[in-house]
């Protein structure tokens, strides 16, 4: 597709498709025009410290832009504008928000599938997506309290999660760090991030993690993983026979089975390091930032920045999602 195609495939989803209410359940709308928007142009462009007295203005302005992307931001005391930045404007809130994003996970990916690059997502590296999906919604609900949790597709490789408890749009920087300090097993994004000493996590925790963690290897296991972990042929045939014999359903003893095996070669801290999730912690810190606008088009992808619903969070394959440009 060509720039005008494109420019007219955007119009036609911003002005029949894109639809506001499905936003209003979980974004807060109260203080909509002292809220921030940025977006980027089909030339490559960007532009913040933008904001609309209302829905409708942001939607037209949608329609007769055709933004390549779409970003919203906190929300200030005064509408932001190029006149009065946000960095003159005193902060009033923002969403909590989680964002876990296969970039996150390349130096562990090849151990899970055969993806090569930045651009490819396959349904086998998306499961490292859905486990820490898992872990971190059952975190925040059991341990936090929080009730009102939406994941979000990136539109690309990732998701991220909004939270609409009260409690989750002021908190500050500090109280965002600690939470991020409580999900964060693993320190540092290189091949060989260091996990955290297990014994120092909360105890049902720690039983979420590693329990979560064995349970996704083991469904998404593959012969050649386990002679790569160390597992003699004989081992790795029988493990592969026994999941086979379960069809997809991990039972408790074959868990229990397996991680004695994985203890006995030593392995145990290698399968968390790739598998735990993998937060981009500046996403959730940093309060002034911009984030994709929920059901808005990644103008990379031209896929639709689609709200998760959580009946078939765990069914969805971003690779077979349609584009608009194509
Ligand atoms: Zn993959």
């Amino acid at each position: 597709m060509n720039r005008v195609q494109q420019r007219t495939a955007l119009r036609d989803y911003y002005s029949t498709h894109f639809n506001f209410d499905d936003l209003a359940a979980f974004i807060n709308f109260s203080d909509f025009s002292t809220r921030e928007f940025g977006f980027a142009t089909l030339e490559g462009k960007f532009f913040r410290n933008i904001s609309f007295e209302t829905p409708k203005a942001l939607i037209d302005f949608l329609v007769d832009r055709t933004p390549y992307h779409v970003y919203i931001g906190a929300v200030y005391n005064d509408p932001p504008t190029r006149e009065n930045p946000i960095h003159t404007l005193e902060w009033f809130g923002h969403e909590l928000v989680f964002d876990i994003d296969l970039n996150e996970y390349d130096a562990v990916r090849q151990h899970v599938c055969n993806c090569q690059g930045a651009d490819q997502v396959c349904i086998r590296c998306w499961q490292l997506v859905n486990l820490a999906v898992h872990i971190i919604d059952e975190t925040l609900r059991l341990d936090f309290g929080m009730k009102d949790i939406t994941w979000v597709f990136s539109g690309r490789r990732g998701v991220h999660g909004w939270i609409a408890d009260d409690v989750g749009f002021t908190i500050n920087q500090e109280q965002r760090m600690s939470l991020i300090d409580y999900l964060s097993v693993i320190h540092g994004e290189a091949e060989k991030a260091r996990i955290q000493d297990r014994t120092k996590l909360k105890y049902d925790f720690r039983y979420r993690i590693e329990h979560t963690v064995f349970k996704y290897f083991l469904k998404n296991v593959r012969r050649k993983d386990l002679i790569d972990l160390g597992f003699s042929s004989s081992i790795a045939t029988n493990v592969m026979k026994q999941l086979e014999h379960q069809e997809g359903q991990i039972d408790e003893s074959l868990l229990r089975n397996f991680n004695l095996r994985i203890a006995k070669i030593n392995k145990y801290d290698e399968i968390l390091r790739r598998w735990v999730p993998r937060i981009d912690h500046k996403v959730t810190i940093d309060l002034r930032r911009l984030l994709r606008l929920p059901t808005s088009i990644h103008g990379k992808t031209g896929k639709i920045a689609q709200i998760l619903h959580p009946s078939d969070i765990f069914s969805f394959n971003p690779d077979e999602e349609s584009s608009i440009f194509t």
